[in-house]
């Protein structure tokens, strides 16, 4: 690793990938480096593997934007390149009338930022649809479907390769020197010098800025825990309960896999260690299930197993209640922070890709 590069990419999780195969695609000299002894990503593991439609944020949120232009670029890659996905469509299940109320302004809301196939279903639709579901009407969301993020993320990390990228496993970053033109990048297996740096380090964004002197992020690890159903489930979608406002997740809703799986979760706590990955206490699948009956009355706490969890990179605090944005910012010369790349962020991937190559080849 020596000798100057143009961008080195910090992080080789999905984001990371999808940056260092776009700018790599623009001929820019680029390694990508992980701590990790294997590409994949930390966060990329841990998650529902859904690619959203971006209903859920402020109209001119970069959240918004990206997840819209994500949600195209991602079922394009993977259906170019072979990656495996379903496009399943969602659907988000009001519980009584108030809920449902709410589903015609999320529909505007919708339109209104450019999301495509937004539909309302009927109760006796709903039924028809997802017989073991209760709610008294959804909103069926087209676009929205299950992609594998392992593949996804492996497939980006070939192109990137293909055209010329570098890529450093088992390095871990340890100090970052310079200010800019060129950086001088520590790691675990020598300096890497660069014109220019991406971090696209995950739970670990704020560190890496840090190092290299910006002090101005923390991260907030949020724990969402999963349960897979012992049982044979029959749902073809996705099934989400409506959004309680300010809430740190989604709400507990139902998880698909390509094998034809079905899992509930996550649910949404702060913790204070960024691996907080042990298995929960045997008294909390009751607490789940509850959560899962309001969706599916019929699933007993028997037939709930604890699968995994995954730890949100959350740049708001436990007691703030709004949600963040995410962060993409050249906070030094040719130093682009991504941090706070929560979800959306495995649908917004590609499009935080073209960002990163807006602001370091405009
Ligand atoms: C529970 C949960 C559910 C989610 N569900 C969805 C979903 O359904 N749809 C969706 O769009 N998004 C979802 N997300 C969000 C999505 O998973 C993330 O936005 C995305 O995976 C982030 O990818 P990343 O590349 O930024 O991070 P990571 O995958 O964590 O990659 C970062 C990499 O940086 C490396 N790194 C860190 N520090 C260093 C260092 N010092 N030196 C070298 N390398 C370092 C790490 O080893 C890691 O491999 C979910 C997230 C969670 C937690």
């Amino acid at each position: 690793m020596e000798g100057a590069i143009d961008v080195l990419v910090i992080g080789a999780g999905v984001v990371g990938a999808a940056v260092a195969q776009r700018l790599a695609a623009r001929e820019m000299s680029c390694v990508v480096i992980d701590r990790r002894a294997r590409t994949g990503g930390e966060i990329t593991e841990r998650n529902s593997g859904v690619v959203h439609a971006g209903l859920y944020y402020p109209r001119d949120s970069l959240k918004t934007r990206l997840c819209v232009r994500g949600n195209r670029l991602t079922w394009d890659w993977a259906e170019r390149t072979g990656v495996r996905h379903a496009r399943t469509k969602k659907l988000i299940v009001a519980a009584d009338e108030e809920e449902a109320a709410s589903l015609e302004a999320l529909i505007s809301h919708g339109v209104a930022c450019g999301v495509p196939e937004l539909a309302l279903v009927s109760k006796r639709e709903l039924a028809v649809l997802e017989p073991e579901v209760r709610g008294v009407a959804a909103l069926c969301s087209g676009s929205t479907g299950i992609i594998d993020p392992a593949e996804l993320t492996a497939s980006l990390i070939a192109s990137a390769r293909a055209k010329g990228a570098e890529v450093a496993v088992g390095a871990e970053v340890t100090r970052i020197d310079g200010e800019g033109d060129p950086y001088t990048v520590r790691t675990t297996q020598g300096d890497v010098i660069a014109r220019a740096v991406v971090n696209a380090a995950g739970l670990d964004a704020d560190e890496i800025a840090r190092r290299a002197g910006i002090d101005r992020y923390t991260i907030h690890p949020c724990r969402g825990d999963y349960y897979r159903s012992r049982r044979p489930l029959a749902v073809r979608h996705l099934v989400y309960p409506v959004k309680t406002k300010g809430a740190p997740g989604l709400g507990v809703h139902v998880v698909l896999d390509l094998e034809g799986g079905v899992s509930f979760g996550p649910d949404a706590n702060y913790v204070k260690d960024k691996r907080d990955y042990a298995s929960p206490p045997d008294d909390k699948r009751a607490r789940f299930g509850e959560s899962v009956r309001k969706l599916f009355p019929a699933v007993a706490d028997e037939d709930l197993e604890y699968s995994m969890s995954g730890i949100r990179p959350k740049l708001r605090a436990p007691l703030e209640t709004e949600e963040r944005d995410f962060v993409i910012s050249e906070d030094l010369p040719r130093f682009v922070d991504l941090v706070g790349i929560e979800s959306p962020g495995l649908t917004s991937a590609l499009a935080i890709a073209e960002e990163v190559e807006r602001i370091l080849l405009p």
